[in-house]
């Protein structure tokens, strides 16, 4: 599942590689992926693209005219949703493709995705708000307004477990379950403690660890990434889905619960009070 350092590295190559590109044509192969109507996507072509970002597990691609952002591609690519640069639109269309935007420069953008969990919605740059939970997402767990002043206000507002805390957008968005188990090791803090039962110094750790693990995963992203936008890159990882194998820290082996969803972390160095 792409998380916020990976959607970071995304938005960064596509504002570098597809801004500026003019939309010949967009279609829909796999259209149950797509929020819009035939209308709505029809209305792209002639757009040029602008500079991408994201907002919590979302990429964001807005659509210009005259310089003004008239229409926002937001993907949510949920478990399995990549985002391909081709350049040459003869290239075979892979199935569960979700969207084809074809540049006149020649090349497009195609959203792809194998489980056909993600969700693709196009809209006016005020109806964002619209988006199931879009309205309800805390801010980004990188965004510097997310000081740790406020992240100790924010949490004090949010029970329960460390890891769904982590992964729960309302509190802090674009973390999931990668990235949760990386932050919660580096900051020496099991996922199941509660958050009632953290100190004060524990929270600032927790804190810490975030920002650390998101940033550093962003800076190696940015070199393994491009040029291959559709490949995730998770080979430098810490600890998440390395069950069995020695603690980076400990040396102790690192445990592992759960299926698809698993999480791992460390019972040495992360003690469970
Ligand atoms: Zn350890």
């Amino acid at each position: 599942m792409p998380e916020l350092p990976d959607l970071t590295v995304v938005a960064e190559q596509l504002a570098a590689r597809a801004a500026g590109k003019t939309i010949a044509e967009a279609t829909a192969p796999t259209p149950i992926l797509l929020r819009a109507t035939p209308a709505e996507l029809a209305g792209l072509a002639g757009l040029t693209v602008g500079s991408a970002g994201h907002r919590g597990k979302f990429l964001l691609l807005p659509f210009e005219r005259d310089g003004q952002t008239v229409r926002l591609l937001a993907a949510n690519p949920m478990l399995a949703g990549r985002i391909w640069l081709i350049d040459d639109s003869r290239e075979r269309v892979r199935a569960r493709t979700g969207l084809r935007l074809r540049f006149t420069q020649g090349g497009e953008l195609r959203y792809v995705d194998r489980e056909m969990l993600g969700k693709l919605y196009v809209v006016a740059p005020d109806q964002l708000d619209g988006i199931p939970s879009w309205s309800e997402m805390g801010p980004d767990a990188d965004d510097p307004a997310l000081t740790l002043e406020v992240f100790r206000q924010r949490i004090r507002r949010h029970p329960g477990e460390l890891k769904p805390l982590l992964r729960n957008n309302r509190f802090v968005a674009g973390i999931g379950n990668a990235y949760s188990d990386e932050i919660l090791w580096a900051a020496k803090l099991a996922p199941f403690r509660k958050r009632s039962t953290l100190r004060p110094e524990e929270i600032d750790r927790l804190y810490e660890a975030m920002r650390s693990v998101l940033y550093d995963a962003t800076e190696r992203l940015r070199e393994l990434v491009p040029p291959h936008i559709e490949t995730q890159h998770r080979e430098f990882l810490k600890v998440h889905l390395r069950g069995g194998q020695p603690c980076p820290r400990c040396g102790r082996e690192l445990r592992q619960i759960g299926g698809e969803e698993a999480t791992t972390f460390c019972r040495t160095c992360q003690p469970p009070f």
